[in-house]
């Protein structure tokens, strides 16, 4: 029985104000709504709030960061490591997101090297993948993401594996209010389970694959009811405590 995750990608969004009411609101969903022994919940705010994030929610919240750099240290002005992110108190870290791959060049070769820096630091990489509606219309929905996730795990052992976080996220459905049916996504988080399966049948077995695009508390609990939708990455909705506490109460 895998346990479900609600992450929160607040993207560019926040300012210390408001994320000490937010962290307090989500805070006190985790006290009074959210069955934590049934969900994990995350947030991901920007980088420069994670310790005051870390530190406003007492170690209640699990904290990540929505980039890293793929080196350890060096001469790469801008960038932020794998270990100062652990330094911070971050657990996870957001890699591929479409918005990565489509503004920063995040290629799947650099992805894959951000998983890898990832790993070696510590953190759970939480690999994003998805297709554009191009492809959906195409028919290549399935292949394209089986095609990025084989690039970013190729050079992995099953251990390093098995402890990336999967989010399934058509590029069509991010912030676009257009959510993927919960038969379109079941279909794909499926087909990545089955790939899994063909790596490891145990990590097949206990992999997190969360759904994330136009997520809310609308059409939350059906698309977790799915069979292999472990829970959900959640943009805008993660900005509203109440839409996002509702989300949480949604996937325990
Ligand atoms: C995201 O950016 O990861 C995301 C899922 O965004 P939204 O929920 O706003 O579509």
């Amino acid at each position: 029985m895998r346990k479900a995750l609600v992450a929160g990608n607040w993207k560019m969004n926040g300012r210390a104000d408001a994320n000490g009411e937010l962290v307090a609101q989500v805070l006190a969903g985790l006290d009074a709504q959210i069955d934590t022994d049934s969900v994990d919940v995350m947030v991901f705010p920007p980088s420069i709030y994670i310790s005051q994030v870390v530190s406003l929610s007492g170690g209640r919240l699990g904290v990540g960061a929505q980039n890293l750099c793929e080196f350890a240290e060096g001469a790469f002005t801008g960038e932020l490591s794998a270990g100062m992110l652990v330094d911070a108190g971050c657990s996870a870290v957001l890699i591929g997101h479409s918005e990565r791959r489509s503004l920063f060049g995040d290629t799947d070769t650099r992805v894959a090297a951000k998983v890898e820096a990832a790993l070696a630091a510590d953190l759970i990489p939480v690999l994003c993948l998805g297709e554009s509606l191009e492809q959906r219309d195409s028919g290549e929905a399935l292949n394209v993401v089986a095609e990025q996730l084989r690039l970013a795990t190729e050079n992995l052992t099953v251990e390093q594996i098995a402890r990336v976080v999967f989010a399934y996220e058509p590029v069509w459905a991010i912030g676009t209010g257009r959510t993927a049916t919960p038969e379109q996504a079941q279909e794909v988080h499926a087909h990545l389970r089955g790939q899994l399966q063909q790596i490891d049948s145990d990590i097949a077995a206990k992999a997190r694959i969360l759904y994330g695009g136009s997520c809310n508390p609308a059409n939350a609990a059906e698309l977790f009811a799915q069979a292999d939708i472990d829970g959900g990455l959640i943009g805008g909705a993660s900005l509203k405590a109440n839409d996002f506490v509702a989300i949480c109460q949604a996937a325990g």
